[in-house]
């Protein structure tokens, strides 16, 4: 791609360079665009948006109060343990300061599953009416040497490039000696191999614990496990998204994606397990399939990089990392906000990113010096990853247990009492 070579820019204008305009990135926008003093340059590869998956925002996102943000079964207890109340405080002052229209939106893609094109294209709609710092939009795929030649001193590059990221792995410098580049700054736990299933119902559907349960009975070794809500903008469609767990072996002869079909057609022990619910919600609802039916194999991951900032690049020279002089990210602030920080397989990561962007933005707002913006913001950064951590492995030890319900000593092998 070709970089736009000058930024209009006032003297005391901050250039911020934001690479990838996924949701994240969006939203890191134009929470910059409503506060003065930037010059923000937003670059995205994709010239349009067309992922329509579903998605759902998890609730704390849209929290009024303290208990609202921790009434989460899974999540309330770790956030009590990690979080001061008055960092949580801080966090809900700083949303009451997001731009309200930025706040409808995101409330309205709450109400249930919605679309990620949707949330793509609505703030965009918002970005392109402007507001008090210009944005201005680059299309095309920025790679890691045209990103270091961005950087002039004292820039602020924020990248939003999701799972994939494109700087994550250039925070630290290289190590001497060092085996695997794709370590040097991420850590990952692969928790499980999936199967996703989507589909969309048409008839209102709720479903706790006891209905999944009970719409297992009968299967022995593969369980769908559903996650159904209404679509936000209907609420008689329930969005049906269901996670079958399967073998390395399972993962390797599948196709990467096809539809509920061929599944039957081909693993029909595992497209069981998708139809014996089906069957039981047309039973109880009298309601039925609409469309297709999307199948998509997964590796679950867990994964967050250990440095979220440039932090490494300001430390003093040191003995074991190469030394390649003077780097363009010791002249500049580099943060990773949304997947390129964190990512989470039992989904709740658009939110996460969603609130790191809102947490960054606070503290630019702050006008402190750049350096304690990075430790703060590597500080929260670490916590939220405790907290991601904590909920996913307690997500995946009760999937364990559930998986096995009806087999004692299954369920046994699987408990850890002292
Ligand atoms: C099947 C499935 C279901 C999911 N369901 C949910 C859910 O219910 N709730 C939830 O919270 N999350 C869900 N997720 C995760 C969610 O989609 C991601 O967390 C979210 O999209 C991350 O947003 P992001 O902006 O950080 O990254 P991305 O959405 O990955 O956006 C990154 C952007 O950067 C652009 N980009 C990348 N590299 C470059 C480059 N070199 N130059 C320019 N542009 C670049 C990309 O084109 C893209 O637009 C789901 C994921 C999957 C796979």
């Amino acid at each position: 791609m070709s970089i736009p070579t000058s930024m209009d820019t006032a003297r005391a204008t901050q250039r911020v360079h934001i690479l990838g305009a996924g949701p994240v990135g969006l939203v890191m926008a134009a929470m910059l665009q409503s506060m003065p003093g930037y010059a923000i340059r937003l670059y995205e590869k994709r010239p349009t948006y067309l992922r329509t998956r579903m998605v759902k925002l998890a609730p704390y996102l849209v929290a009024d109060s303290l208990s609202a943000y921790a009434a989460d079964e899974v999540d309330g207890d770790n956030v009590a343990a990690i979080f001061d109340a008055k960092e949580l405080e801080a966090g809900l002052r700083a949303r009451r300061s997001v731009d309200p229209k930025l706040v409808a939106l995101i409330q309205e893609w709450s109400q249930g599953f919605c679309p990620l094109n949707i949330i793509e294209e609505g703030v965009s709609a918002m970005i392109a009416e402007g507001g008090p710092s210009p944005v201005e939009r680059v299309l095309g795929s920025v790679s890691v040497d045209q990103a270091l030649a961005m950087v002039a001193r004292d820039d602020i590059m924020i990248d939003c490039t999701g799972c994939n990221s494109l700087l994550r792995n250039h925070l630290v410098p290289e190590q001497v000696g060092e085996a695997n580049s794709a370590e040097r700054n991420t850590y990952t736990l692969r928790l499980e191999y999936a199967v996703n299933v989507t589909f969309l119902y048409g008839a209102p559907y709720q479903c706790n614990q006891y209905c999944k349960y009970y719409k297992n009975r009968g299967n022995s070794k593969y369980k769908f496990i559903p996650a159904v809500d209404r679509i936000a903008q209907d609420a008689g469609v329930t969005h049906v998204f269901g996670i079958i767990s399967i073998s390395a072996e399972d993962f390797a002869a599948l196709p990467p994606q096809c539809k509920g079909d061929l599944l039957r057609e081909k693993f029909p022990a595992v497209a069981t397990s998708m139809d014996r619910f089906i069957e039981q919600i047309n039973e109880e609802t009298g309601g039925q399939v609409i469309g297709d039916i999307d199948v998509v194999r997964i590796p679950l991951n867990l994964y967050h990089a250990r440095n979220a900032t440039n932090r490494a690049w300001h430390a003093e020279p040191a003995g074991d990392h190469v030394d390649a002089g003077e780097h363009a990210f010791s002249k500049g602030s580099v943060f990773l906000v949304g997947d390129s920080a964190i990512g989470s397989p039992y989904f709740q990561s658009i939110s996460l990113g969603i609130e790191c962007a809102m947490f960054l933005a606070g503290l630019l707002q702050q006008g402190i010096p750049m350096s304690d913006v990075r430790g703060q913001y590597e500080t929260r950064i670490y916590k939220q990853w405790l907290r991601v951590y904590m909920r996913s492995k307690t997500i995946k030890h009760n999937k364990d247990i559930f998986e096995r319900l009806d087999d004692t000593f299954g369920v046994l092998e699987k408990l850890k009492i002292y």
